[in-house]
């Protein structure tokens, strides 16, 4: 996607570790005009593919799936982030490795809100060794509930995230995707 693909190349910052920051328009400061458009570009893709209910991860997921649940009017489910491994029977829980913070952590969503019958979308900000993705996938495995396609803003095509995830089947559908990146060069684009 073009207009997301000019934002990162004129607002996007590369940091040592293969970090892509975009707090100018994602991350931290939102434009949600933007996010309207990944939006719209999603409902696009998906078109025909029946879903009801978006799934994401706190926190930066948060904003993008509303925004774009209000394409799909669908409710949006987050996956909650946990220190305390005390896992509750009314909750779905799995451990997701931090690509930032280098940590694991465990991930959880109420047994309320994700179930059988549920054909979710998941959607996230930033697709890099998929771990995330891994674990919201479990969540959905867990509940009994069909993942019906994964959209994603930014794709770090270079890492092996997508590739993994897309042999297990899945459709994922990456708005940008970085053939590579440097701190030096920038950031540039798969074709
Ligand atoms: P993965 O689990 O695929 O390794 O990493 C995806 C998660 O890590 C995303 O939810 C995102 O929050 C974070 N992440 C991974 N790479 C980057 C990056 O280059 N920049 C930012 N801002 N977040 C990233």
């Amino acid at each position: 996607m073009k207009l997301l693909e000019e934002r990162i190349k004129k607002e996007g910052k590369v940091f040592e570790g293969d970090v892509l920051k975009v707090d100018r328009f994602l991350n931290h400061q939102i434009d949600v005009n933007l996010l309207s458009e990944l939006g719209a570009e999603w409902k696009r893709l998906y078109e025909g593919t029946e879903i009801n209910k978006i799934l994401t991860i706190e926190a930066s997921g948060i904003g993008i799936a509303c925004v774009a649940a209000l394409q799909f009017n669908v409710p949006v489910v987050f996956a909650k982030k946990t220190k305390t491994v005390n896992i509750a029977a009314d909750v779905y829980t799995s451990k997701v490795e931090s690509y930032t913070h280098k940590t694991t952590y465990d991930i959880i969503v109420s047994k309320e809100f994700l179930g059988s019958g549920d054909k979710v979308l998941i959607i996230d900000d930033f697709l890099a060794n998929g771990k995330a993705l891994e674990g919201l996938i479990q969540l959905c495995e867990d509940a009994g509930a069909t993942v019906a396609g994964i959209g994603i803003a930014v794709e770090k095509a270079h890492q092996p995230g997508g590739e993994r995830i897309r042999s297990l089947g899945y459709r994922v559908e990456s708005l940008a995707r970085v053939k590579s990146m440097s701190v030096e060069g920038g950031v540039e684009f798969c074709d």
